[in-house]
């Protein structure tokens, strides 16, 4: 052992030893602190112990998140791991490959340096931890051991060191370096030096919104258009999903081509990494689409307890309802409206190899994922015209948003997205075919007798499809049309 590495371990000991001795906090699940070392390169010195005697007991792993989207090897970013047993004592082990060690005896608090390099990808900037000279974003199922079985959900007290004169913005009022997070695994801080933060409040709901970097959209705009969008969003969900959420807006760390972005919405935190759009119009414009769907996801699929590879619904139908959201509040014009839906048409008839969109989700991320989107979305439009078609525009999609989130938030019992989505669909029989054709089936979309139905018609020619409205649409049609938003667009745009 190095002179370094010996000095390294001793502080840790001591610093465990500690840890170890304080009184135990409790209900949270274990318990540790994440200093941000910004002189020693981007890295963070993470120490922990575990809180509660079965956390761990008989398991002796101690393994890291291996990938994540644009992200490979990320156990890699893990070294100089110290395992201690109730004793104190250290415990060996052995590494089977980078970030999945075993111990050769129990073991109950540890300690490790995990490096935050920017990714190569990035892509993956929205996705996983990173620390750059003035900003970094700490996401906790990376950042730490994964000490959860069987996808249960951990708390844990948090205390984050970070460099002088950066500030952390986390969802919550920010008073303490210590945090009681209740699911760790959806856990995402942001820190940095220049950041701007603004909190929107309705009601007993706050919305925190945080801004780094120079944009084309002003604070005020961008806490406007936050605001616009949830507030259209708690019509349809008829409650919130959090007490709290926090909406990140930063520049992509490194340089990318401009009309770049990436997002994410983890549980209540959204990120969105961005590059900035040449003009005002253009920038403010993709501000309002990217929050437009991903402040959707706060409910779906943030806000339910829902597991597996039911993506198609989730970001199939976000993204149908964020084009609707968009004509209802005036954003984008029901032309664009039509236009997206015609684009997705296109795509899904192009694909060589058709999956339904059971498959296409759970082969997301072998290259499905514009399967899942365009055939996703256009699935979302047959159902909402069947809907409202069969219930006199009483019914629409959102009903079938709103059953899966009251009967699924938490803290409800974990179940399959899958099946959950699927049963409350059933119970409409007018979707019933929809599912069998598209959701189970791998059938090409033939969408002829909904699009009468609600006045639209495609072509001219059939190579390429083009939507647009019919000619003369009768009163059942218009009612169908003003549901979708046609009427409200053209009253706003007078
Ligand atoms: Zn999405």
């Amino acid at each position: 052992m190095s002179k370094a590495r010996k000095a390294f371990f001793i502080f840790f000991a001591a610093f465990l030893q500690i840890f170890f001795n304080s009184s135990n906090s409790g209900a949270q699940s274990f318990e540790a602190s994440i200093k941000i070392e910004t002189n020693a390169g981007p890295l963070a010195s993470v120490s922990g112990r575990n809180l509660v005697a079965n956390v761990n007991a008989g398991k002796r792993h101690v393994s890291f998140l291996r990938s994540n989207i644009g992200a490979e090897n990320l156990g890699d970013r893990v070294s100089d791991l110290i395992l201690l047993d109730r004793n104190g004592k250290q415990v060996a082990y052995k590494k089977f490959i980078a970030g999945e060690f075993v111990a050769e005896a129990d073991f109950t608090a540890w300690s490790y340096k995990i490096r935050l390099e920017m990714p190569k990808n990035p892509k993956a900037a929205a996705h996983i931890s990173w620390l750059s000279t003035d900003t970094g974003i700490l996401m906790l199922d990376d950042l730490l051991p994964q000490l959860s079985e069987n996808g249960e959900m951990l708390s844990a007290k948090i205390t984050l060191e970070i460099p002088d004169g950066w500030q952390i913005a986390a969802g919550e009022k920010v008073t303490e370096k210590h945090f009681d997070v209740s699911d760790t695994e959806k856990k995402v801080f942001v820190i940095g030096k220049d950041m701007r933060e603004r909190r929107i409040e309705m009601g007993r709901f706050n919305l925190n919104l945080l801004t780094i970097g120079e944009w084309q959209f002003s604070d005020e705009e961008a806490a406007k258009t936050a605001s616009e969008i949830y507030e259209e969003y708690l019509k349809i969900y008829g409650k919130t999903p959090s007490q709290t959420a926090q909406i990140s807006i930063l520049k992509f760390p490194d340089n990318v081509s401009p009309g770049t972005w990436e997002a994410e919405t983890r549980g209540s935190s959204v990120t969105i990494i961005s590059s900035d759009m040449p003009f005002k119009t253009q920038s403010l414009q993709r501000l309002r689409e990217q929050m437009r769907h991903e402040l959707f996801h706060l409910w779906l699929p943030g806000g339910v307890n829902l597991s597996g590879n039911y993506d198609w619904f989730f970001e199939g139908f976000a993204l149908y309802q964020s084009l609707k959201t968009g004509v209802q509040l005036n954003q984008i014009r029901f032309d664009d409206f039509l236009d997206t839906l015609s684009r997705a048409h296109n795509i899904d008839s192009l694909q060589t190899r058709r999956l339904s969109l059971i498959e296409a989700s759970v082969n997301r991320w072998n290259g499905a994922d514009t399967q899942v989107y365009a055939r996703g979305m256009l699935v979302a439009f047959l159902c909402d015209i069947a809907l409202l078609n069969e219930s006199k525009g009483k019914r629409s999609v959102s009903d079938i948003f709103r059953r899966v989130f009251e009967k699924h938030s938490f803290p409800g019992e974990r179940q399959d997205g899958n099946a959950a989505v699927l049963s409350i669909m059933q119970a409409d029989p007018e979707l019933l075919p929809i599912i069998q054709e598209y959701v189970k089936g791998a059938g090409k979309i033939d969408w002829q007798t909904q699009l009468q139905t609600a006045g639209i018609e495609s072509g001219p020619g059939n190579k390429r499809t083009s939507l647009h409205i019919i000619e003369k649409p009768k009163k059942n049609q218009k009612a169908l049309l003003d549901k979708l938003g046609y009427n409200s667009w053209r009253k706003l745009s007078r």
